[in-house]
């Protein structure tokens, strides 16, 4: 049973919306601290104003098999991002715009119809910046039934007040692990401090949710599940990646080490990322 129903039965999920509601006005829902007032209609650097746009939402069946199961893993891809990744492989949603907005009680329908199909979880991708919208939703589909575990999937520049917010109501986290080197984030993804907050967040995950759970038919039900792209000429810093998943949060972390990288969207800007990994790389 997903971790939100026993706050929401506590009458603690109202307050969790209130305060990430909250966030909105002088934005800091994210470690950018753009500050400012979303609920005015005004955007940062995700450029998502009040309301939150969904891509495309529905039954996934390409994502991680303890996620998927028979029925799918319940996805909804929310439009921007709080990251500006040059080789982002799915940039027409989280560079360019491409959505519609949802309202609360829209995004709400969604939720439930995904559980309707039978998915095994709701499946948050790119989450970061809209996490008030998704509480929000989430306590109106609650309202209206809603039971299947959150999976939270996202870059992994989360704040950690966010995370404190998320805690009890995320049941699996799910986030990227891209970069070991300040100096490759700032350049590939227009961050400068991501490995120190990326490792900070995934501290929290972990803290709240601990190693991945699965249960008999091979489902996620709870735990931490880190992703990491393996990059060309070693961008990715995968050894200091892993031995810090290995020495600060634990040995036995579900680790999905991705070998699907291929040049697009700017990655041609950088000689380095412009062609796929070698299986040697891998
Ligand atoms: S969520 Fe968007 S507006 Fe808010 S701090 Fe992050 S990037 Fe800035």
């Amino acid at each position: 049973m997903a971790a939100y129903l026993e706050l929401h039965r506590s009458g603690k999920l109202r307050e969790r919306v209130n305060a990430s509601l909250s966030l909105l006005e002088r934005c800091s829902v994210c470690p950018r601290s753009c500050g400012v007032n979303r609920l005015a209609g005004d955007v940062g650097k995700c450029r998502t104003p009040r309301d939150a746009m969904v891509s495309s939402y529905g039954p996934h069946f390409g994502e991680e098999s303890l996620l998927v199961g028979r029925y799918g893993s319940g996805t909804i891809f929310f439009t921007n991002c709080n990251l500006t990744c040059l080789f982002c492989q799915n940039y027409r949603v989280s560079q360019l715009g491409q959505g519609q907005k949802v309202s609360k009680e829209e995004l709400a329908c969604i939720m439930l119809s995904l559980q309707a199909r039978g998915c095994h979880n709701i499946n948050l991708v790119s989450p970061t910046h809209v996490v008030p919208q998704i509480l929000e939703a989430l306590e109106v589909a609650v309202e209206s039934g809603l039971h299947l575990p959150l999976v939270y999937n996202s870059g992994g520049y989360d704040s950690v007040g966010t995370l404190r917010i998320l805690d009890g109501i995320v049941d699996i986290y799910m986030p990227d692990m891209k970069y070991d080197d300040e100096e490759t984030a700032r350049e590939l993804s227009g961050i400068e401090n991501y490995p120190e907050v990326d490792k900070t967040s995934i501290k929290e995950m972990h803290r709240q949710t601990g190693d991945l759970d699965i249960n008999q038919e091979g489902v996620a039900q709870r735990g931490l599940l880190v992703r990491h792209l393996v990059l060309p000429h070693g961008l990715a810093g995968t050894k200091g990646i892993v031995d810090f998943l290995s020495r600060e949060i634990s040995r036995n972390t579900y680790v999905n080490i991705m070998a699907q990288y291929h040049p697009c969207y700017k990655a041609l800007q950088i000689p380095a990322l412009g062609w796929r990994i070698s299986s040697a790389e891998f």
